[in-house]
């Protein structure tokens, strides 16, 4: 039996959740669902300026929306602050952390300094050993081993080391007595005992950081698996503010749950050569350890086919369904009911929802003939006009009927196919490119059909 993982995701809510922190959480989730354990969600809100209940709200309504349930309420960093000031002021009482007193001036420059010989800025130990009382003003900094180094073998990317004199003596607590991020983050994963820490590699130096920090209480260490970033198509990073765009929306331009999980997943997993699984089989197969530890690059056009995979597996009512969720729209089969059929044949070329609602607008709304080239249809009005008339001696029984009437009446007119079926697939959608003509007039009926031809006339 494996021992129950209990993982999290720690969102800052400064923004929305967009593909790559979706991602990040959809793995914590699955690595902890394969032990059975717990799968966690916490804020990391301390910094009360750029955080928001908004995006709080946001990335909470993601992640219900794509079914990555937290085994528990979501916990707020800023509730914890009492204990990381707490434990603050046990390192500062036993030597591991100091306080210091150094101006900004001073430091600025060290830095300055540091940088014109070409040496890595860091905290130049000025008060590391003065043993100063802590007086109101000065910062509490941890004090960083000076020797050795600090590794771990992280479950994506293998043994990952650095020299200790590399690292800082960072800030754990501010001047006005505020825990700095790094200090919380280790802090906290130790208090809901964490045991994998699944997150981005952009983390990577932070880790450092915070295995130092649990070190220092006599904490266990947690595993870490660090995700290789998902970059753009172009190969540039992923951010908010290069366009990556809020889960939500995908939710809003008819994505469907199944097709962003599965694209998610295959966001740097794979498992064999299968592309497409069910939440059952990503369970069951999921493992950390099989994360490519390259990164992985978004391709739109990967999750619109994993989307249009996915309209076509939920044909007829639940498709109808899925739109009325989505956008509102009611196609009620009383009004129509070949609405199923209807949605099932224009759902073979749709990527989102929405586009299936407005590639099947033309069965229910006259199309418009707004762009439509007439020289297509100019010399064929005999042609229809004889065909409209003709067609009341059609089975209209199923579009396969209706395929054989269209053939035997192709014959007996000597025409050719497209004699006909160029200017009728115009007046009977209002475009070219439309499903095969027997589904069409299948679909739109009798008295449809009829009445668009001869309309048109
Ligand atoms: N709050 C961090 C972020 O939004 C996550 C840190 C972590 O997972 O430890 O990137």
């Amino acid at each position: 039996k494996l021992k129950e993982e209990i993982t999290r995701f720690a969102p800052s809510p400064t923004g929305h959740l967009h593909l790559g922190g979706a991602r990040t959480a959809l793995f914590a989730w699955l690595h902890a669902k394969a032990s059975n354990g717990k799968f966690l969600l916490r804020f990391e809100d301390t910094d009360s300026e750029r955080s928001k209940k908004e995006y709080v709200d946001s990335i909470v309504s993601s992640l219900s929306w794509l079914g990555i349930k937290p085994d528990d309420d979501p916990l707020f960093q800023s509730n914890n602050i009492e204990l990381h000031k707490k434990i603050a002021f046990d390192l500062l009482e036993s030597g591991k952390a100091f306080s210091c007193n150094c101006t900004s001036e001073h430091l600025e420059e060290v830095r300055k300094k540091q940088i014109q010989n070409k040496l890595q800025p860091k905290y130049d130990g000025l008060n590391r050993d003065k043993n100063l009382t802590h007086e109101k003003g000065n910062v509490i900094r941890f004090k960083m081993p000076q020797s050795g180094s600090t590794s771990f073998e992280d479950k994506i990317l293998g043994t990952i080391s650095v020299k200790n004199k590399e690292l800082d003596d960072f800030i754990i607590l501010r001047s006005d007595s505020t825990p700095t991020y790094n200090f919380c983050a280790a802090i906290d994963d130790f208090d809901m005992k964490i045991t994998t820490v699944i997150r981005g590699d952009d983390h990577i130096t932070n880790t450092l950081k915070q295995i130092n920090i649990l070190h220092s209480i006599n904490s266990d260490l947690p595993n870490y698996a660090h995700l290789p970033m998902v970059l753009s198509s172009e190969g540039k990073r992923l951010s908010k503010r290069e366009g990556a765009l809020d889960i939500n929306e995908y939710k809003k331009m008819g994505y469907l749950q199944e097709a962003m999980i599965n694209y998610l997943i295959k966001l740097g997993w794979t498992y064999k050569d299968q592309e497409i699984f069910s939440e059952q089989e990503i369970l069951q197969y999921f493992n950390i350890n099989d994360v490519n530890s390259s990164p992985a690059r978004f391709s739109q056009d990967l999750l619109n086919w994993y989307n249009n995979h996915y309209i076509k597996c939920n044909k007829n009512n639940s498709l109808l369904d899925l739109i009325k969720t989505s956008s509102n729209i009611d196609y009620n089969p009383e009004d129509n009911e070949k609405y199923p059929e209807i949605l099932a044949l224009m759902g073979e070329g749709a990527n989102t929802l929405i586009e299936l609602v407005d590639s099947s607008r033309f069965f229910y709304i006259q199309p418009d003939y707004k762009n439509i080239d007439y020289s297509l249809i100019e010399n064929s009005r005999e042609i229809l006009a004889k065909f409209a008339s003709s067609l009341d001696s059609f089975s209209f029984e199923s579009h396969e009927s209706i395929e054989k009437e269209i053939k035997n009446y192709i014959k007996a007119n000597e025409l050719k196919f497209p004699q006909l079926g160029k200017p009728l697939r115009i007046i009977l959608s209002g475009r070219e490119n439309a499903p095969s003509i027997s589904e069409l007039v299948f679909l739109l009926g009798l008295e449809e059909a009829k009445k668009r031809i001869e309309r048109f006339l």
